[in-house]
């Protein structure tokens, strides 16, 4: 606590499920942090009015009674960066779950405080800069093995202003309390620990932001061919109750080549995030073969935790992300569900008496989740030596009723660039992942196109047309079809039909439980559909040319094999395209 602070501590006069108001805080600034009654509940200051600060409290406030104390901590709801945070399952306030859990069994007791990061770990220091060095803001001090595969690197903390290196650590083993470098800053001397603290509610600096022309590849052949994700990119998956919004934030967490994930849950069910949680640490990282969570850090709501940590959750997930943008990483943060946040800001709200906007929701609904959705980007960091990190966003959003007109879902289209329409119908029909699309964009795809040709299979982008025209032509003839019926259309009205189908079965369909089918390479993804549009252009040709049952253009095999090349395992799957890309080339229908 700052000796400066006055009136350090008040009184509570009234409280409100997760809503205290507190008298005798003359003095305290919005968005301080406040430690609440006898048992010291975390809470955040939301609004002052007059002589009474209101607060929201991130632990449950039964029992808490009139007049306990209240007392200031003087600083803003911060979070903890150094090594140590990847693996970690932290809660809103990033407190370590399994931490709190070996203190205080499964129910948290409240109060209770856990250092995020242990003090007594030792990380083994490699020195960056020596004696004498000019630094900056930003600049990279040293770095440490965090894990396997991630080099944590120790940064001079933005605020600081740059200076003169005057000592440094040999290279050796050192705890995040040890001052490793120390600085002449204006004068004056300063330490730098391998930690840093940064308040939640303000984006951490960067140099300049940069365009997102590189893709957020995640091995979803609907998303990277048809709707593609960039890095630094903002995308939203909407849907209703079970069309697989989950499923799809773990795929992404999964495959996502992204060097860091951060996934913040507040889950729907109340077993969902249990079921996260213990799932998450068996997963095996494909890209390193270590585990997963080597490069996760989530954000867990239990179902146990009140409200206002689903707010505080989505604020520090995303302040960690930027902390290891800042050292130059690919990070991308799912955050599953934003209507549970959004719901929260509503009740609050509620109990704040704030003039209602739309469905109860608060007039700064949009303005809250458009300066979260802001907190991505691909850009230049601070300070030597250069480098580039980017944050992707995903948020799933679960409007009631599926319904997207309700204001969640729109005032999160209204900023995100890629929108993955979860349908409902598509579910039912366990056409999954259900992303329907007719209804889904990509806002990036342009800006990808010239990365695509670059880096994949010539004719990425063709193809890519190409598969979504077709799909856009099958909905106008299915329509037909429905007005007067099957006998109107043409033989190649015919042959778009059959070969849609495959598109839709063979190419969007994709089974994340199948350990083969859930992950795509890109040019898996590329020849799948290649393969079916060939195959549409040779048969196109056969029946304008001569006359053929049409019965036996819809049963030949060619489609049975086409059906089965997505499970194929990738060495396996490369042989037998090439042989499939020659069996098309060569058809023939026999009389
Ligand atoms: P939501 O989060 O939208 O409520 P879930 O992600 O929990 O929905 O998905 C509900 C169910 O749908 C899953 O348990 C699974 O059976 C099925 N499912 C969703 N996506 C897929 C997929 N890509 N592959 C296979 N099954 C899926
Ligand atoms: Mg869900």
């Amino acid at each position: 606590m700052s000796a400066t602070i006055k009136n350090t501590q008040g009184k509570i006069r009234r409280v409100s499920g997760p809503i205290v108001e507190v008298e005798g805080l003359q003095g305290i600034n919005m968005n301080e942090m406040v430690r609440i009654g006898a048992g010291g509940l975390f809470g955040e200051v939301v609004a002052l009015e007059r002589d009474i600060a209101i607060i929201q409290v991130y632990e449950e406030t039964d029992g808490l009674k009139l007049d306990e104390p209240v007392v200031r901590t003087g600083e803003p709801l911060s979070v903890v960066l150094g090594p140590g945070l990847l693996g970690k399952i932290v809660d809103g306030i990033q407190r370590p779950l399994v931490e709190l859990e070996e203190l205080s069994g499964v129910f948290i007791s409240r109060g209770l405080s856990v250092d995020t990061l242990n003090k007594k770990d030792k990380w083994t220091f490699e020195p960056r800069v020596k004696v004498g060095d000019k630094i900056s803001n930003g600049e990279i001090l040293g770095v440490v093995k965090e894990t396997k595969s991630i080099e944590h690197r120790i940064m001079v903390p933005p605020k600081q202003v740059g200076g003169k290196v005057l000592d440094i650590v040999k290279k050796g083993d050192y705890t995040i309390d040890e001052p490793i470098v120390q600085i002449q800053n204006n004068g004056k001397k300063q330490s730098i620990l391998m930690y840093q603290k940064w308040p939640v509610r303000i984006p951490r600096p960067f140099q300049e932001r940069l365009p997102s022309n590189e893709p957020l590849m995640t091995g979803q052949r609907t998303i990277d061919k048809f709707f593609p994700m960039a890095k630094g990119g903002t995308a939203a998956i909407p849907g209703g109750f079970g069309t697989g919004k989950t499923v799809m934030q773990q795929q992404l967490a999964r495959w996502a080549n992204a060097q860091i994930i951060v996934y913040v849950g507040c889950g729907e069910r109340g077993n969902e995030m249990a079921e996260v949680l213990e799932q998450f640490p068996e997963l095996t990282d494909p890209y390193t073969g270590e585990p997963l969570m080597q490069r996760t850090i989530l954000v867990a709501n239990v179902s146990n935790m009140p409200i206002a940590a689903r707010e505080a959750s989505v604020y520090t997930g995303i302040t960690m992300a930027e902390y290891y943008r800042d050292m130059g990483y690919d990070v991308a943060v799912m955050a599953d569900s934003t209507s549970r946040w959004a719901e929260a800001m509503r009740e609050i709200s509620g109990r704040l008496e704030e003039m209602p906007g739309e469905e109860g929701y608060p007039a700064y609904l949009s303005a809250r989740v458009a300066s979260f959705y802001e907190r991505a980007g691909r850009v230049t960091c601070l300070g030597n030596p250069e480098r580039k990190g980017s944050i992707s966003i995903v948020g799933a959003v679960s409007p009631p009723g599926g319904d997207f007109s309700e204001p969640v879902t729109q005032n999160t289209l209204r900023v995100v660039k890629v929108f993955w329409a979860l349908d409902t119908e598509l579910s039912y029909r366990r056409h999954f992942p259900a992303i329907n699309w007719l209804r889904s964009y990509s806002l990036y795809a342009e800006e990808l196109a010239d990365w695509f040709s670059k880096n994949t299979s010539s004719g990425w982008t063709e193809i890519r047309e190409e598969g979504m025209n077709l799909l856009q032509r099958e909905e106008e003839l299915k329509e037909i079809v429905r007005i007067v019926g099957p006998e109107a259309l043409s033989p190649s009205q015919r042959l778009l039909l059959t070969v849609a189908r495959s598109v839709r079965e063979d190419f969007l369909m994709q089974n994340a439980m199948d350990p083969i089918d859930s992950y795509s390479s890109s040019e898996k993804t590329y020849l799948v559909l290649k393969i079916i549009l060939s195959l549409h252009k040779k048969l196109e040709k056969i029946i304008q040319t001569e006359t053929v049952n049409y019965a036996k253009i819809e049963t030949l095999p060619i489609f049975s094999v086409i059906a089965r090349l997505r499970t194929l395992e990738e060495d396996e799957f490369k042989k037998q395209a090439k042989e499939v890309m020659k069996d098309v080339e060569n058809l023939v229908i026999e009389e």
